[in-house]
């Protein structure tokens, strides 16, 4: 199963010896460096962009960023293309983790090293590293907090929530379900959470392509099937905006605000955790998350091991690929005003 657990300690590692490792080392300063975006679902994947340019040009790489606004053969063709630029890295953050199997074995075989970046590549021998927020971890957090927010609500359930997933095409859309569910899940089955759709699957709750239009026709149409009557107390969202998606579905109906969820510390949603509105946000700081992305290809460079400080959590499928992991932190109105402050957007507005 792909789950993160704790994390194992921060110490250095030795690269993976054989199969799909990092490559001899070494490489020209000057080198072409890929990154392989999704689309423009979230904040984060814009902010990435802008830290990708900045950091790799700065550190004196050539950084050919691509974003795959058009969907899963447009990323394919891009990293085909960064392939024949001779770029020495490339890092994914895929659309469809499964689908660019072919487009990596090319990569591999003219000698560049693959890292996924947030999302892991599934389902094929050449990944070499994996860089990302723990999700499995996101998602305990997510399912915590909702229990939290229910309680401090009032103290006594049963509480009436529903559930909402990521993208299925996204690896980390299940993690971050199974991650709530396994704090949710033994609540549901003693009766102090109701799910009155009946729709506790991950199948049946989720947004394809993370678009907040599909969960806020699936809110509606949640609300008129089981809510006419009935309180909507929760609703776990995996991330921002799917979060404001469904507050806008129950305004729109007229209904008291649930507590929900949240994932990505986007601007309006944090705006909206101030405001009393949505009850958490998760903080995945993109600065660091790229800054580590950035330090893996200046170790590749040099020819240093990588530090890895999980090695057993991310199976994708063919092989358990080595990962640095970073801690995510929950975000409520109670510590809202103190968890943004190195940030230079959201520490002006949390002040
Ligand atoms: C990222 C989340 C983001 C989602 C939608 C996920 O893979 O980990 O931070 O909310 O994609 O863009």
């Amino acid at each position: 199963a792909i789950a993160a657990l704790a994390l194992t300690g921060c110490g250095r590692s030795e690269t993976p010896s054989g199969g799909a490792s990092g490559g001899a080392g070494g490489f020209e300063q000057n080198s072409s460096i890929g990154v392989a975006l999704p689309q423009k679902t979230s904040e984060n994947w814009v902010l990435a962009e802008k830290l990708f340019n900045d950091g790799l040009n700065g550190a004196g790489f050539k950084a050919d960023v691509q974003f795959a606004n058009g969907g899963v053969s447009e990323q394919q063709n891009q990293i085909s293309a960064m392939v024949t630029k001779g770029a020495k890295v490339i890092i994914v953050g895929a659309i469809d983790g499964s689908q660019l199997g072919t487009q990596l074995k090319q990569a591999k075989d003219a000698g560049a090293t693959i890292i996924a970046y947030d999302r892991l590549l599934l389902n094929t021998e050449n990944v070499d590293y994996y860089v990302a927020y723990d999700n499995f971890k996101v998602g305990e957090l997510q399912g915590q907090a909702l229990l939290d927010g229910l309680k401090a609500k009032k103290p006594n359930g049963p509480y009436n929530i529903e559930l909402f997933a990521g993208s299925p095409d996204d690896a980390n859309a299940k993690v971050f379900f199974d991650g709530a569910m396994s704090v949710l899940k033994p609540k549901i089955d003693d009766g102090t959470l109701k799910v009155l759709s009946g729709q506790t699957n991950f199948e049946q709750a989720v947004t394809q392509g993370w678009k907040a239009e599909n969960a806020q026709r699936r809110a509606d149409t949640l609300l008129t099937g089981s809510y006419s009557s009935a309180s909507l107390d929760g609703v776990l969202s995996p991330n921002d905006t799917l979060a404001r998606a469904v507050l806008t579905s129950v305004k729109a109906a007229g209904k008291p605000l649930p507590v929900v969820t949240g994932q990505d510390s986007e601007v309006e949603s944090v705006k909206s955790i101030m405001a009393g509105e949505q009850y958490s946000t998760i903080n995945k700081d993109t600065r660091k998350l790229v800054e580590h992305a950035i330090t893996m290809v200046k170790d590749l460079q040099a020819g240093k091991d990588l530090e890895i400080n999980d090695k057993d959590s991310y199976n994708n499928g063919v092989k358990t690929v080595p990962a640095y992991l970073l801690e995510p932190v929950i975000v409520t109105a109670a510590n809202v005003k103190t968890a943004y402050t190195d940030d230079p957007v959201l520490g002006p507005i949390t002040k």
